[in-house]
């Protein structure tokens, strides 16, 4: 079998290199997180079928690169517009392998993914540019010229918007690009993969392989054909993945995980600062910018923890295909032991469970319930350690010298959420503040122009606007001397 039905389409389970599908003569399992139920069988790249799509990538990077900007945004409008028709579908492919909501994917994620791709497009005509600048009479000229082939390892929370996020400023910028996508997620860069080839994106320019991050990943990290390495992941992998680039010096682009603070002031407005706490909890807590740690001045501590309760109570928890449900499974068997871990060690250590603390037993499989950790003992994992899971601590602070080294006492730098009333002191503390998003009284706000990255441990590098493409392309100065020419 080289194909599953989903919402009425085949997605191919095969690679997809330059431009064909191919098998591989073993497959790994791909299981449904929702009910446990038997997807399909993929194919199990190695570095064999590595060293084939990094060479139909370098074969077909000449041409892609010489088309120029404008001919290649035409074909990425080709490819937002498909993602765009094809929304449903690939909603629903999502959801089914990765868990996350159906209505989000419908009306966020996936809207997003073609917004991602049409964006780097439209930048790599319209902004990239820099003024010429003089230098005793000889012009600096500045260009982003394409590289070569992007490697991109991607992960399992969000994966085909995470995915489009790398490959529309690698392809608008010139590249060729070889995705391997995460194992416990394949289905949707498969079905985009078909997308690109209806778009008319010419084959070898976007190449997929299948398979586990040190049978595939690997290769593909350390191939000397390729010019960059993008990874959206956790930290123990980037160092595999910084490793098996340095030998090439292949540059990487990282982002990784967080221990995000969500800083509630006592000058809030405390139902604000509920409700933003509860959105902490989107996609059963597997998310980066997830701020996990919840720090709430003292004097306001016991009425915004009503507040929060109160929100927590009227949380839905379910199939993530019911338009109701507002937090679903997680993503995999692994994840989900990995999670209850966590919180059984805390446990035993004593920790204050507010709510939560097992796994929804009413619905079994991999729901585990939102969870909340009371004042945990400082330094133990649970308050240091991403867990990518629906669990918040919740500690107290005196005031915002307390408050700021609690928040920035940890090894990530990702994101932080600040609740305050007051402008003058939501500038003061966002000024100290370490991380590469702040969000004032809202919560994943994001604009394609921003940078986006992590600080300390939480990233190398920033996405965004010319950020992108000052990863993605080789950045060129020429100058041109005021004397020399002959006409
Ligand atoms: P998690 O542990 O949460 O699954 P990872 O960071 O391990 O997150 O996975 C993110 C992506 O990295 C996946 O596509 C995975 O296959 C890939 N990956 C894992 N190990 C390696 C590796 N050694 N080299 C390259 N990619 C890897």
């Amino acid at each position: 079998m080289t194909s599953i039905e989903v919402a009425g389409v085949q997605v191919d389970t095969r690679h997809y290199i330059g431009g064909q599908r191919i098998a591989s003569a073993e497959t790994f399992t791909n299981t449904s997180p929702i009910d446990g139920s038997f997807l399909g069988e993929f194919a199990r790249g190695g570095k064999t079928e590595v060293d084939l799509a990094v060479e139909a990538a370098r074969k077909a990077f000449p041409a892609w690169r010489d088309l120029g900007a404008k001919k290649r945004g035409e074909l990425l409008e080709n490819l937002a517009r498909l993602i765009e028709e094809n929304v449903e579908t690939l909603a629903q492919i999502e959801t089914l392998d990765n868990g996350a909501l159906l209505r989000s994917h419908r009306r966020g994620v996936m809207p997003r993914a073609a917004m991602n791709i049409r964006f780097f497009a439209e930048w790599a005509q319209n902004e990239l540019k820099h003024e010429d600048f003089e230098t005793r009479g000889h012009t600096n000229k500045v260009s982003w010229d394409p590289s070569g082939v992007a490697a991109l390892i991607t992960p399992w929370n969000a994966p085909l918007m995470l995915a489009t996020w790398k490959i529309g400023p690698a392809l608008a910028a010139g590249d060729t690009v070889v995705l391997k996508p995460a194992e416990w997620t394949p289905m949707s860069a498969s079905f985009f993969a078909d997308l690109t080839k209806q778009a008319g994106i010419p084959d070898g320019v976007f190449n997929v392989v299948f398979g586990y991050g040190a049978e595939a990943g690997a290769p593909l990290t350390a191939h000397p054909g390729i010019a960059r390495v993008s990874f959206t992941g956790s930290v123990p992998t980037a160092k595999l993945i910084a490793h098996a680039a340095a030998d090439n010096l292949t540059p990487v682009s990282f982002e990784l995980g967080g221990k995000s603070p969500l800083l509630v002031f006592e000058d809030a407005d405390l139902d604000l600062a509920a409700h933003l706490a509860v959105e902490q909890y989107d996609n059963a807590g597997q998310v980066c910018l997830s701020g996990t740690r919840i720090l709430v001045h003292e004097a306001v501590a016991d009425e915004f923890a009503a507040k929060f309760a109160e929100k927590v109570a009227a949380v839905k928890q379910g199939d993530p295909r019911d338009e109701a449900t507002d937090i679903g499974p997680q993503v995999h068997q692994k994840h989900f032991e990995r999670i209850r871990g966590f919180v059984d060690r805390a446990k035993a250590e004593g920790a204050d469970i507010v709510w939560g603390g097992e796994p929804n037993d009413e619905l079994g499989g991999l729901y585990f319930k939102p969870t909340l950790v009371k004042n945990p003992r400082p330094g133990s994992e649970i308050v240091t350690a991403e867990i990518f899971g629906p669990v918040l601590c919740m500690q107290t602070f005196k005031d915002d010298d307390e408050a700021l080294e609690m928040a920035n006492g940890t090894e990530f730098g990702l994101a932080a959420v600040v609740v305050s009333g007051n402008r003058e002191h939501a500038e003061k503390v966002t000024k100290n503040l370490v991380a590469g998003t702040i969000w004032v009284n809202c919560f994943f706000v994001r604009d394609l122009r921003a940078p986006f990255g992590g600080s300390k441990k939480s990233g190398i590098g920033r996405d965004g606007g010319t950020w992108s493409f000052d990863f993605y392309a080789d950045v060129k100065n020429t100058v041109f001397a005021p004397t020399g020419w002959k006409e």
